[in-house]
């Protein structure tokens, strides 16, 4: 409580007499001696949170990374080395910037991944900062505008990494952030000139500061920054970016490049037959850049790498193998009401053929084994006799009959 008495210290409760100097607030006065204190405090919280977030990292190492990446994604190997390569150097990284005497900076290596809506991007990411010891946070480039414009500001990215470590600026300033849907700020070609490009060029070149590593004022709750918002200042030179993006349509700009003539694919190096049903797999920075990133983007994302189309084999290895699988999820809700599902191999066969026959993607494989579930998720729990429910590729058949693929997307 505080105390109303103007002439003691409302801390210590030391007289005026004895306090020196007692300095008055809305409420209370403190004196030098409670001031002195309070400061030490601060400090001593300050060097515990800095030497906290200085500790250096125990490393996992590449092949451990790739081998949690292999619990959770199906395929994709090529993308889960280099992301693995890519978070080991980041602690790397950040265990070298401790070290009293650096001979060698090491510069980071900034990430973009290209693939298709529904391969893995996200889940790659997210299963990323499952493992992580690092503040970890995944940011929308779409809600992004240029400063001025109806949107976020670019240093919102920041404010979530924040918000993911409570605040905690020293660990904020080595954390990694994943930038989902970082084609859809590429800069439109056919702007006409007259109209300025808020949302993509102009997100682009705030973007880059962030990117090269600079201090950043930070709105601490995302949004647009207004002038007497409180700002926290990040510094974001160890801050490790993860772009991913669909680029819709870069095949023919990869195919653009890699055909020198009107016929075949002849030039490309080593004469290789190119696989014309996956050219991401031939994805290089000219491409990004003829998409419509700008080159100084480009050159900040350094480690290019690609997601391949998920075939019909992925996709039912995706049905029961990771460790979430979807199969596995459905067990454990009917488990739940006391009963044994029982999925019959060719019912998913069945599933992952309409999935295809649609052009889901990996996410329709969720909305094909709801529909055929949920009249038995719907009568079963009530049903206190049955201890097993068998389903075969004829009830499958039954259930997707009723429905009306026009109303479904793989979005
Ligand atoms: P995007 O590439 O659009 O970010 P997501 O990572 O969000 O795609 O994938 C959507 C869903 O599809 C995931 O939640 C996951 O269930 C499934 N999925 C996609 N790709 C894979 C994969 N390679 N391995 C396992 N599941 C996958």
């Amino acid at each position: 409580m505080a105390n109303k008495n103007k002439d003691y210290c409302s801390f210590c409760g030391r007289p005026a007499s004895k306090a020196g100097m007692l300095l008055s607030g809305i409420d209370a006065q403190i004196c030098t001696s409670c001031i002195k204190q309070a400061n030490e405090i601060l400090k001593e919280n300050f060097q515990a949170e800095v030497q906290k977030a200085n500790k250096p990292l125990e490393l996992p190492m590449p092949s451990e990374i790739k081998s949690f990446l292999d619990q959770y994604v199906i395929g994709q190997d090529s993308a889960k080395k280099i992301l693995s390569v890519a978070v080991y150097n980041h602690y790397k990284r950040l265990n070298h910037q401790n070290q009293q005497e650096k001979e060698v900076e090491l510069d980071k290596s900034n990430i973009i991944i290209i693939g298709e809506t529904g391969t893995g991007k996200t889940l790659l990411a997210q299963t990323i900062a499952k493992m992580l010891k690092v503040p970890f946070a995944i940011v929308d480039a779409t809600v992004l505008t240029e400063a001025g414009y109806v949107g976020e500001d670019v240093e919102s990215i920041l404010s979530r990494l924040l918000q993911a470590c409570d605040y905690k600026v020293a660990e904020a300033e080595r954390g990694i952030v994943f930038i989902d849907e970082i084609d859809k700020i590429a800069r439109k070609s056919d702007n006409p000139s007259i109209t300025r490009d808020v949302s993509g060029e102009g997100v682009q070149q705030a973007m880059l500061k962030l990117l090269e590593g600079t201090k950043v004022n930070v709105p601490p709750y995302g949004g647009r920054k207004h002038p007497e918002q409180e700002m926290i200042v990040v510094d974001t030179k160890n801050i490790l970016f993860i772009a991913g993006g669909a680029f819709s349509g870069i095949d023919r700009k990869i195919s653009a490049r890699l055909r020198t003539n009107a016929i075949g694919f002849s030039t490309h190096k080593n004469k290789d037959e190119v696989n014309r049903d996956n050219l991401l797999q031939y994805i290089a920075p000219q491409d990004l850049r003829s998409y419509g990133l700008i080159p100084e983007i480009v050159g900040r994302m350094p480690v290019i790498t690609h997601l391949d189309p998920l075939d019909k084999n992925a996709l039912r290895r995706i049905l029961t193998e990771p460790k979430n699988a979807l199969v596995k999820q459905y067990e454990c809700l009917f488990k739940m009401d006391g009963i044994n599902l029982k999925i019959d191999d060719e019912m998913l066969n069945f599933v992952v053929e309409k999935t295809i026959e649609y052009k889901l993607g990996a996410r329709g494989l969720r909305s094909i084994m709801e529909t055929i579930l949920t009249d038995a998720m719907y009568d079963l729990p009530s049903n206190k006799k049955l201890k097993t429910l068998k389903i075969d590729r004829a009830y499958a058949e039954k259930q997707l009959e009723q429905f009306n693929f026009s109303n479904f997307s793989a979005e």
